[in-house]
């Protein structure tokens, strides 16, 4: 039950089990309180563990201490500015530079959090006015937001992550008589093709643990990265018991829907969706408009979330474009479906509409379908878009059962944050069919599509899944591995 509101409720469930701390100011965040009342109850197993609450709780102090405008922030800002590296900044920072779409940006900002939670870095995002009024403050008592008067807002010409590498194998990886920089740029972005960046590697993490600030642009999930790196294994480990829970826990640490987001998401929801029996999320992401047509792609969605009874059958030849139907019926159940459709587009659900709108379905259950926006486009650095596809991503996520597109970052953080394995459609990218036309997800966590390809001694790596237990090859993209 959704519509009302009862103070008694127990406050471990309010605050996440504990993940988000108490104390911030209520008004500012609606959702901290109310989500709970719009999630399904979490299975027990998906409680976060006494180590996680307490690493957030001793980062929450470091953050509050080392924070924009305290005066440890103040004063190490200006020797990482001024100074070269003595080594003896109080406080380190990683500060978070977006590339690419907004599922791409949170699937980053989450792994670049673990990251600062691994390393004792301050996280700072360094969020345009595209990110406005998407996200609560994550911290408490503090902002992750980079100050805008910081050099690090502009600043791009420091040493990269790239020579630093090279400098390190020219000096034969000795550690003496070798000079780091107080500042460095870090580029994890997507690419097949770059030399291997060794990241997930102690002494790349050795040499990066003595560089008080970093500036990382990645739109990439590099949690396993990072879990496959011998220093932070026990430690996420320890964090995550469960494996495949990491983006799961953070990102409903971090991102918390803003009072406008909220509006968007809880209107929505108790008006469409709040009633259903059961909810279902599909998201249809199209990568190549112009060469895959609309039909060829409902005909994938039709097959797959019918043969996987994921939707019910209608009475007659199940295709979109039907017409109506003359069977007479009486509704054996009373079932209410509530489907809810994420697409650039309206083709998709306007075609499940229509079709249990002329049709019954052969076990009398009634399904209606709805789509909160069609933006047609993906426009780059646009808020508005950015605050409709966040609510999109977070309505997704209180469903019941999800059907996501393969490869899409949009679908990953609606997987993660809901906790749930979704189906995943085939990404079709021309006019054809493809058999199976989903797989089902066998973990929850976003997939990273481009693995590191050597072990740390340069050779390369044959097989990650006999080389590293805990990971596997992604159903959606094989290159790609994930936590599980
Ligand atoms: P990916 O490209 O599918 O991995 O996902 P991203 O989120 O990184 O980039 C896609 C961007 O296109 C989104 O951030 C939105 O701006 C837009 N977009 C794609 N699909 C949808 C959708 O279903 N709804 C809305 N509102 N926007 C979408």
């Amino acid at each position: 039950e959704s519509s009302t509101y009862d103070d008694t409720e127990n406050v471990d469930d309010k605050l996440f089990d504990g993940l988000i701390a108490s104390g911030f100011d209520e008004a500012s965040c609606i959702s901290k309180l109310e989500s709970h009342r719009y999630r399904r109850k979490a299975s027990p197993s998906h409680k976060p563990s006494p180590f996680l609450i307490s690493k957030l709780r001793n980062y929450e102090k470091i953050h509050r201490k080392c924070g924009p405008h305290s005066r440890a922030y103040n004063k190490s800002m200006a020797k990482i500015v001024n100074s070269k590296n003595h080594g003896d900044s109080k406080c380190k920072y990683i500060v978070w530079t977006p590339s690419n779409g907004l599922g791409n940006q949170m699937i980053s900002m989450v792994a670049t959090f673990l990251y600062a939670l691994l390393t004792d870095r301050v996280l700072l995002v360094r969020f345009g006015s595209d990110m406005d009024d998407l996200f609560c403050e994550p911290f408490l008592n503090s902002t992750w937001l980079l100050p805008k008067d910081s050099p690090f807002w502009y600043e791009n010409n420091g040493e990269t992550y790239q020579t630093l590498l090279e400098r390190d194998k020219a000096n034969n990886n000795s550690k003496e008589d070798f000079d780091l920089p107080s500042v460095l740029f870090i580029n994890l972005q997507h690419t097949s093709n770059d030399p291997e960046k060794f990241f997930h590697c102690d002494h790349s993490q050795d040499l990066l643990r003595k560089v008080p600030l970093l500036v990382l642009q990645s739109d990439q999930y590099f949690v396993p990265s990072l879990f496959i790196t011998p220093s932070f294994n026990l430690k996420i480990t320890n964090m995550f018991p469960e494996k495949d829970t990491v983006f799961h826990h953070l990102a409903r640490y971090l991102f918390h829907p803003s009072n406008e987001a909220w509006g968007l998401i809880s209107r929505f929801y108790d008006a469409y969706l709040a009633k259903a029996d059961e909810k279902i999320g599909i998201q249809v992401r199209v990568f190549s408009p112009s060469t895959t047509p609309h039909q060829a792609i409902m005909d994938l969605l039709l097959s797959c979330t019918i043969s996987n009874k994921v939707l019910p059958q209608t009475v007659g030849v199940h295709n979109s474009s039907m017409a109506y139907s003359t069977t007479t019926y009486t509704r054996k159940n009373h079932t209410l479906k509530a489907v809810i459709v994420a697409s650039l587009h309206p083709y998709y659900a306007d075609n499940l509409r229509a079709m249990y709108l002329k049709n019954p379905t052969i076990n009398g259950e009634v399904v209606g379908v709805y789509q909160p926006s069609h933006e047609e486009q993906q426009k780059f650095k646009d808020n508005m878009q950015n605050m409709k596809a966040w609510s999109e991503m977070y309505l997704l996520s209180l469903s019941d059962v999800l059907v996501t597109t393969s490869l899409s970052t949009f679908g990953y953080v609606a997987q993660g944050l809901g906790g749930l394995k979704p189906w995943q459609l085939f990404k079709l990218v021309s006019n054809g069919t493809y058999f199976p036309p989903c797989v089902r997800d066998f973990s929850m966590e976003p997939c990273l599509h481009v693995p590191p390809k050597h072990h740390c001694n340069g050779t390369l790596i044959q097989d990650f899944l006999s080389s590293f237990h805990h990971v596997g090859k992604c159903k959606d993209y094989p290159h790609g591995v994930k936590l599980f």
